[in-house]
């Protein structure tokens, strides 16, 4: 049985946008560019107070990792929080994590304001340890958390295992704040609430150039052109070069079995949380609304590296939950995340009345919104003050080309050995 090389979400979604690409001049109060979570919440966000805004997206709605990603809606970063105020400062950490913490909440009431059908559910994540410095690790975070005082708490092996169905963990820290959503639904229900704010949304309408007369912004495509006075960039790892000295571009694959049988579902994550390993070569696991066990791990698919990654999934879910060894794969596909030198998201302006959002480093359903949003009433009132982080002027990063090329070998050669030692 051939596995489809396709989004396991493009195939279960019946939500839709009209396709339609731009032919002709027109002129508006902000333009974006990208339609994943930051221009969809930046637009809706816009549009709500009042601004005519025209959305441009290269591809359809949700083609990059919005409509790829696994689905977790996160509070905060990889970063633990500790970390994020180290890097930034006392006062821009503060408010960053902050920010970052309420990010789930501003996610699950949109869907709910906006009855967006993407399937949510708000149980919980678990971040689990797969050893000892695992374990370590996430009891550093625990105290982190609740120096902080977030819902945060450490299972031990034994409930662990009993959320999880999989005796292979040490304990794992659960995080009340978060959930799971199917991804593209919640991109494609942000769409169709920003058309009914007003907003007109062009796909298949890639920006070729953008620059700033001195007076608006000109975006120009195949087809047509828009002038603007404000611009917020929104591409994220999916920006047209394929050579990107702003992040390390890293590649992340997954695997979903077609629906398990009502008893296999009884023995795996029962209460439907996302879940994520301490493992360096980090990877995550859910299931979705039908049954399906999903398994991700950094990589690419393609060329020989399938080899590699297919076999490690189906090692991966015999190590886990041995009593499901009755199943099969019926979707794989993968997607790239931007990944910054700190892991930390940017905000970078283009000049005048412009700015860039990206760099979420694996972690863009609740901070994407978010700072989509905080753009949205910086367009507005030009006020800095709300953004979540400052804007910064744009500044390369070294060797991004390199590492890329490393996470992704290194990442194939981990699941290579890992079914071979
Ligand atoms: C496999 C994978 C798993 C992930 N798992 C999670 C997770 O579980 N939880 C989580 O929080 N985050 C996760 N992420 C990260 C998250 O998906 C992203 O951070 C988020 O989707 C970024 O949203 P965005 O709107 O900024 O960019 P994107 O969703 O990537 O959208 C950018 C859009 O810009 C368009 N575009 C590019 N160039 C142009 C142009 N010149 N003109 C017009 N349009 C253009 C692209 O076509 C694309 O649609 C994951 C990412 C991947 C790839």
């Amino acid at each position: 049985m051939t596995i489809t090389h396709q989004s396991l979400w493009q195939t279960d979604t019946s939500q839709s946008i009209e396709d339609k690409p731009l032919g002709h001049h027109e002129h508006c109060d902000l333009v974006i560019i990208g339609a994943g979570y930051s221009g969809l919440s930046a637009a809706l966000h816009a549009a709500q107070q009042g601004m005519s805004v025209r959305v441009l997206e290269a591809q359809n709605i949700g083609h990059g990792g919005s409509g790829r990603n696994v689905g977790l809606v996160n509070a905060g970063l990889w970063t633990p929080p500790d970390e994020v105020e180290k890097i930034l400062g006392q006062t821009a950490g503060i408010k960053l994590n902050h920010a970052l913490a309420a990010a789930p909440q501003l996610v699950f009431s949109l869907i709910e304001n906006h009855q967006i059908n993407c399937n949510p559910l708000r149980n919980g994540t678990l971040h689990c340890a797969t050893n000892k410095a695992g374990l370590s690790q996430l009891k550093a975070r625990l105290a982190q958390q609740t120096a902080r005082m977030a819902p945060v708490s450490l299972l031990d092996a034994h409930q662990t295992q009993q959320r999880v169905g999989s005796n292979q963990f040490l304990g794992a820290l659960f995080d009340l704040r978060a959930g799971t959503l199917q991804p593209l639904n919640y991109a494609l229900g942000l769409a169709t609430a920003a058309v009914e704010a007003g907003v007109v949304i062009y796909t298949h309408s890639r920006a070729l150039s953008y620059q700033h007369d001195g007076h608006h912004w000109l975006i120009k495509t195949a087809n047509g052109s828009i002038t603007a006075h404000k611009l917020i960039h929104a591409t994220n790892a999916y920006e047209s070069t394929s050579f990107c000295t702003r992040f390390t571009r890293v590649n992340y694959v997954q695997f979903a079995t077609a629906p398990l049988t009502p008893t296999q579902r009884a023995t795996v994550l029962p209460n439907g949380e996302g879940c994520w390993d301490t493992n360096t070569v980090m990877s995550s696991f859910r299931m979705d609304q039908h049954g399906r066990l999903i398994i991700g791990g950094v990589g690419s698919l393609g060329g020989k590296n399938t080899d590699a990654h297919l076999p490690w999934a189906h090692r991966k879910i015999a190590k886990l939950f041995p009593q499901i060894s009755d199943y099969r794969f019926e979707y794989m596909w993968d997607g790239q995340i931007a990944m910054t030198a700190n892991k930390l998201p940017k905000i970078t302006s283009m000049g005048v009345n412009g700015i860039r959002l990206y760099g979420y480093s694996g972690r863009g359903i609740g901070p994407g919104t978010l700072f989509g949003k905080a753009a949205a009433h910086w367009a507005i009132t030009g006020d800095e003050g709300l953004l979540p982080v400052a804007i910064t002027a744009p500044k390369p990063e070294k060797h991004t080309g390199l590492k890329a090329v490393y996470f992704d070998m290194g990442a194939t050669l981990n699941h290579w050995l890992s079914c071979r030692l």
